[in-house]
């Protein structure tokens, strides 16, 4: 089945620093823009992860802002097949010009730096999605990971929570994958958008701490805000995980060595696809069909995850494979219209809700000029 995809999680742009990739071409990783086009993409959020081994200040800001540069780059490279999604109706406005809707995120708060100032000139830079806290607690917010300090709030602290006004103020996306559950509720009560968790599972279909629970899916319905289904499979299914604990364990994982972290983390990903048990997509729907039972059909979404898991469902393996999941979920009974919301009109919508739809495309490109040196049109 072909529906237009709207993928609101995926790592790619790290392939783009580290491995000098280009997204606009077909690359050896799980997604880029020729294959995702072949899928169905239409709207892709392009998230900067930086490592928290980057943390000290001033280094977790420019290793993002170097991420962020390799999306600009990637519009800059590619007009007729990319283009700048800075906002619902930009959205809209590419998938009808039959190109991509590239959009920038951040994972992990700490490439803000503790600072509002930051934030803006990142959202300057083009950044519309801020995935607060990865699994690093933060002095603002605490991730869904145990070890959490005396440093870390319970939740969201004041600080936390200007932070979520300022997004909901900017028209930035609000993500809540990674945080722990008081932060999640804490954020539900003080943004005034709808927020997503763009790259997770449900606990009641298997119990990790980064899937969410049916408490939360209702709430993130009530919010208006939606759940990305994710492809990552030790979040989806035990069996899988504890498999994949083993293979990481053994002599022969630890052996890959491609030269530099990043060349490494690909290479031995390769090698976890083929040597791992093969998990049947079948269980991505099970998330899906449960996520849309609890929280309502028209709150879930898909984050694929693409090139920050190093496993991926059987038949998922990269972004010209969407179809083969619509088409299992047409077989558990969803109806295309359902299948099409998930795929593309729920995120789209709250995207559109939080970044606001009602700005001009044309507004909103003259403004356009980074700080980081790329004009984008
Ligand atoms: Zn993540």
């Amino acid at each position: 089945m072909r529906t237009p995809v709207f993928d609101a999680h995926v790592d790619s742009l790290q392939r783009a620093l580290d491995l000098g990739d280009d997204l606009g071409s077909v690359t050896g990783g799980h997604l880029d823009l020729v294959r995702g086009r072949v899928g169905g993409l239409q709207a892709v959020v392009l998230v900067c992860w930086v490592d928290p081994v980057h943390i000290e200040v001033g280094a977790a800001r420019a290793r993002c802002s170097q991420l962020l540069d390799q999306y600009n780059a990637l519009l800059d490279r590619h007009p007729k097949l990319v283009t700048f999604g800075g906002n619902g109706a930009l959205v809209e406005e590419a998938r009808r010009r039959g190109l991509i809707a590239g959009i920038a995120g951040i994972e992990g708060g700490h490439s803000i730096e503790e600072s509002l100032e930051h934030l803006e000139e990142f959202f300057e830079g083009g950044v519309r999605v801020m995935t607060l806290v990865w699994n690093n607690h933060l002095s603002w917010i605490s991730s869904c990971r145990e070890g959490a300090g005396s440093s870390t709030p319970a939740g969201l602290s004041d600080f936390g929570r200007d932070v979520v006004r300022r997004m909901n103020k900017l028209g930035m996306l609000v993500d809540l994958s990674h945080a722990s559950d008081q932060a999640f509720y804490d954020t539900l009560e003080v943004s005034e958008r709808p927020v997503v968790a763009s790259h997770s599972g449900c606990r009641a279909v298997n119990d990790h701490p980064r899937n969410l629970s049916d408490d939360q899916l209702r709430a993130l319905g009530e919010n208006g805000g939606v759940i990305g289904a994710v492809f990552c499979t030790p979040f989806l299914d035990r069996d899988c995980a504890q498999a994949l604990v083993r293979l990481r364990a053994s002599a022969e994982h630890e052996s890959i060595d491609a030269g530099s972290e990043a060349a490494t983390f690909f290479a031995r990903a390769s090698f976890l696809q083929e040597a791992a048990p093969a998990l049947p997509l079948e269980r991505v729907c099970d998330h899906i069909c449960h996520a849309a039972e609890v929280a309502g059909v028209e709150h879930v979404g898909i984050g694929s995850d693409y090139d920050g898991i190093d496993h991926t469902p059987a038949g998922l393996e990269d972004a010209s494979r969407y179809p083969a999941l619509a088409a299992a979920l047409l077989e558990r009974g969803f109806t295309e219209a359902e299948i099409e919301g998930i795929f593309w009109g729920n995120m789209a919508r709250a995207f559109a809700r939080a970044t606001g739809e009602g700005t001009r495309a044309s507004e909103l490109q003259r403004t356009s000029v980074t700080l980081y040196g790329h004009r984008r049109t």
